[in-house]
C-alpha cells in the first residue's frame, strides 16, 4: 500500500490525508454506491486548496459493480442499464443492434428512466439480461482489461451456467422442421417422439 507523503497535485507536504471507512461514490453513473473499508484515499492540500479522491483498484471496482448488476435479480434500472452499456464500451446504437431493435431512441429511453426499472415484467427484461451477460463476458471477463479477481470471475460463470445456458435454449431458432414423428412403444404404451437421425 502506497504512502502518501504529499499533496498529489502540488506535492507539498501541507496535505491532510484521510482514509475514509465508508465513502459515497459519485461519478460513476449508479446512485448510492457505498465504498467501506480501506479503499479510499482522500487528500485536502493547505498549499494549493485542491482536494482529491483515489480510488484503489478503481479499473476492478468499476467491474465489480457491473458483476453486481449480472448477478443481480429482475429489475434492471434505466441507470445500471447506461453503466453495463459504458463499461462494454457499447453505443446506443450498438446496443440496440445487439437486442435486435432498430432505434438507437429506444436504448436511450429506457437510460432515461435513471434509478426506475425499465421494465414492468421480469419476463420482459430475459432478452435483455442475456445480451448483457454475453457482453460482460466478451467485453470484460475475456478481455484484457480483465481484472477480476478468481472469486469474482468463479461467480460469474456459477451464474452463466445456471441463466444463459437454458435461456439460450429458449431463445434459439430452432431448425425449420419437417412433420412431428411419434411412436407408441409397444412394452409400455406411452407416445414418444420418432428421433431424426442427423443426416
Ligand atoms: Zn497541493
Amino acid at each position: 500500500m502506497e504512502k502518501w507523503t504529499g499533496c498529489p497535485i502540488c506535492g507539498s507536504p501541507k496535505v491532510r490525508v484521510q482514509h475514509p471507512t465508508r465513502h459515497a461514490l459519485d461519478h460513476c453513473g449508479l446512485t448510492g454506491v457505498i465504498l467501506e473499508g480501506n479503499g479510499v484515499v482522500l487528500t485536502d492540500c493547505d498549499a494549493c486548496g485542491e482536494q482529491t479522491s483515489t480510488i484503489r483498484n478503481e479499473a476492478q471496482l468499476l467491474q465489480c459493480l457491473g458483476l453486481m448488476i449480472i448477478l443481480s435479480g429482475p429489475g434492471l434500472t434505466g441507470e445500471e442499464l447506461g453503466y453495463m452499456r459504458s463499461l462494454c464500451e457499447m453505443s446506443q446504437e450498438d446496443l440496440a443492434t445487439a437486442i435486435g431493435r432498430s432505434r438507437r431512441e429506444t436504448i436511450a429511453d429506457w437510460e432515461a428512466r435513471g434509478t426506475q426499472p425499465v421494465f414492468r415484467a421480469p419476463f420482459d427484461e430475459l432478452n435483455l439480461r442475456v445480451v448483457l451477460m454475453s457482453l460482460f463476458q466478451k467485453k470484460v471477463v475475456e478481455s484484457k482489461w480483465c481484472c477480476l479477481a478468481p472469486r469474482h470471475l468463479d461467480q460469474f460463470h456459477a451464474a452463466r451456467r445456471d441463466f444463459i445456458s437454458r435461456v439460450d435454449q429458449m431463445l434459439t431458432p430452432r431448425e425449420p422442421h419437417g412433420p412431428r414423428s411419434l411412436k407408441r412403444i409397444k412394452s409400455s404404451g406411452e407416445w414418444a417422439a420418432v428421433r431424426k437421425r442427423a443426416a
